[in-house]
């Protein structure tokens, strides 16, 4: 049945996915009349915790989700805060308390959250709504035809009126559905993985990075704390709740994700880089469990007992991808994954919704203030891939060092540096879209993103040079507490300040020189296993140079990284030697 067009909208969503429905209120918090239609091919309200993948958020993705977008209440309220993240080098073992933990003991004062996407999606569907947004559930689209010039682009969609589908299942194919034509001035794709724009155009690129994963959740607590009784291993957190962290137990080649869910379930999935684990080793539950039982027991004995609990399971083959452009002067854009992604292991999928959203706000103000639009979508494009590319570097071809519990704890430090103190302060201090303070701080972020590149490098050679022999030794009981690591605990509160433009370029500034620092830090350590990075030199060199030729005083600063070890967590110690003293108090101060 052929529906009467409508009038024009402003915008049209095809998705109502989180990059879609958080776009949506973007857009009508920045425009209070602004008119967003967003067709979601499910029925509302969709099912609690097996709805979708992608429950754990880090800062940027809280940050957008509080602040930006308000939705504070609602994450205190509903879901459940998140103790940080955690490692464990739990491969074959069941005594935990005698393996390395990384983990901080006290939650750091920039607050996450773990969601339950069900929950989430049902609660934005209806924030949207009472802020005014149209939502259409149940609506699939058909076709979207793109507009000649300065025309209303065109989309063709159905909806079903009867009750199939309901409960979240996609529109069924019972009744005749309703046949709709809709006409915007902009449309974003944020239908996921299904990517129409993507496809239609061509956009569509593979990345280097071919690592799978699987994932499934059941209707119980994870309790991780209940794993092992010894006093003093529980004694390591402040209070029992490792359970609400983002759980990663790991191996060469492979992790392990337990999340819990305020619906009361938990998600635990397998991702793994093929030429370590094949997914047809665990591509179905019976298959995830026998691989559970060897390489991580403790997770297979809390299953084991719970089958009848299962509530779903899932994979994907190949999940990271690349796409060509997401941002057009044309007046289309792609939404989250409709666009690119990344990969799991630190949780940026919601960092990078909140990202590519801001951008695409950013460029339908333009329009709406009757600006023009092609250099400025061309420069986010290049920003935006820039920020893909060096997150891409933190995991291609890293997965083997995800066994290492001598170069994964380096990585990590290294890693949330480069994050809490780069891409995550210029989300947090909106300066995504600053492009005079981006302009000069060119030359800052080209070398942190080229450290970043000799520092994964140097880190997968190191990785590589350990023998299992040495690996063993070093995984003894011993927690890496980065509460207890004074200015990396700094940098995640750090989140918390507003600067102004130039106390914003001093503080990048600062960022840049502690990087060089670490990976001079980094280098000393991978030395010591007989790895050299010459590209690492290189940098390291040219930065002492610049700095000895803008300030005389700075020539009397020797080369980073000849200093003694100072940012990094101390080598492994076993954890049930003592403290020395002199540690015990910095560590508390
Ligand atoms: C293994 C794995 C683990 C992950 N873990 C995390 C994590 O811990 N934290 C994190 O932040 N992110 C994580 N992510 C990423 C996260 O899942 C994505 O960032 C997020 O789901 C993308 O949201 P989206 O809105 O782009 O897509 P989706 O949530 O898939 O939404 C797209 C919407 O479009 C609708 N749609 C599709 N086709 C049509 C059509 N023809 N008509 C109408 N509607 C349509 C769909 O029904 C859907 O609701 C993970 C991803 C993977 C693969």
């Amino acid at each position: 049945m052929q529906e009467p067009p409508t009038e024009p909208h402003d915008v049209i969503i095809m998705g109502g996915g989180l990059a879609g429905l958080t776009l949506a209120m973007q857009l009508r918090d920045r425009f209070p009349d602004i008119d967003v239609l967003v067709l979601e091919r499910r029925r509302h309200p969709v099912p609690l915790a097996r709805h979708k993948v992608g429950e754990s958020t880090v800062e940027i993705g809280a940050h957008y989700f509080a602040e930006v977008l308000g939705l504070r209440e609602h994450l205190e309220k509903a879901q459940l805060r998140k103790f940080g993240f955690r490692f464990f080098f739990s491969e074959g073992r069941r005594d935990i308390e005698n393996v390395v933990e990384l983990g901080a003991s006290r939650p750091l004062p920039m607050v996450s959250y773990q969601i339950d996407r069900g929950l989430f999606e049902n609660f934005l569907a209806e924030e949207a709504q009472r802020r005014g947004v149209r939502f259409v559930d149940a609506a699939f689209i058909r076709e979207a035809t793109l507009a000649e010039g300065n025309g209303l682009h065109t989309v063709r969609w159905e909806r079903r009126t009867d009750a199939a589908g309901a409960g979240g299942g996609e529109a069924g194919a019972a009744a005749e559905p309703e046949v709709h034509t809709t006409q915007a001035r902009w449309l974003v794709d944020a239908c996921g993985r299904a990517g129409l724009l993507k496809r239609q155009l061509g956009l569509a690129q593979d990345n280097p990075h071919g690592v799978h994963a699987v994932w499934f959740r059941v209707a119980k607590r994870i309790d991780v704390d209940s794993w092992c009784k010894d006093p003093a291993w529980r004694a390591r957190t402040v209070t029992p709740t490792r359970w609400l962290s983002t759980n990663h137990m790991v191996g060469a080649g492979y992790w392990v994700w337990l999340i819990p869910l305020a619906s009361g379930s938990h998600s635990v999935g397998i991702v793994a880089d093929p030429r370590y684990h094949p997914l047809e080793r665990m591509n179905t539950f019976e298959r995830a469990m026998e691989w559970l039982a060897e390489f991580q027991p403790l997770v297979f004995d809390d299953l084991d007992p719970h089958r009848d609990k299962l509530q779903d399971f899932a994979f994907f083959r190949r999940f990271s991808y690349d796409c060509k452009q997401v941002f057009s002067a044309d007046r289309w854009a792609l939404a989250g994954e409709a666009g690119r992604f990344l990969d799991p292991f630190y949780s940026p999928g919601s960092d990078f919704i909140g990202i590519g959203n801001t951008y695409i706000t950013e460029l339908i103000a333009r329009d709406r203030a009757g600006q023009p639009l092609a250099a400025h979508a061309q420069v986010y494009e290049q920003i935006f891939r820039s920020f893909y590319e060096s997150t891409l570097a933190l995991y291609v071809d890293q997965y083997g060092l995800f066994g290492s519990p001598t170069v994964l704890p380096v990585k990590i430090v290294w890693d949330y540096t480069y994050y809490w103190s780069v891409l995550a302060q210029l989300f947090v201090q909106d300066r995504l879209t600053d492009l005079a303070t981006l302009a000069q701080l060119r030359d800052e972020l080209a070398l942190a993103q080229k450290l970043n590149v000799a520092v994964q490098a140097l880190m997968r050679r190191w990785g590589e040079a350990l023998s299992p022999a040495d690996e063993a030794a070093a995984n003894v009981p011993a927690v890496h507490d980065q509460a207890a690591l004074p200015w990396f605990a700094e940098l995640n509160r750090a989140l918390h300040d507003r600067d102004d433009a130039a106390a914003f370029r001093g503080r990048l500034a600062a960022a840049v020189a502690r990087l060089c620092t670490l990976a001079g830090e980094v280098q000393v350590r991978a030395r010591a296993a007989g790895v050299e990075s010459e590209e690492l030199d290189a940098l390291l060199a040219s930065r002492t140079a610049q700095a000895a030729q803008a300030s005389p005083a700075a020539r009397a600063t020797p080369v980073p990284g000849a200093v003694a070890s100072a940012l990094l967590f101390p080598p492994t110690r076993d954890a049930r030697t003592p403290v020395p003293a002199t540690e015990a108090s910095a560590a508390t101060a």
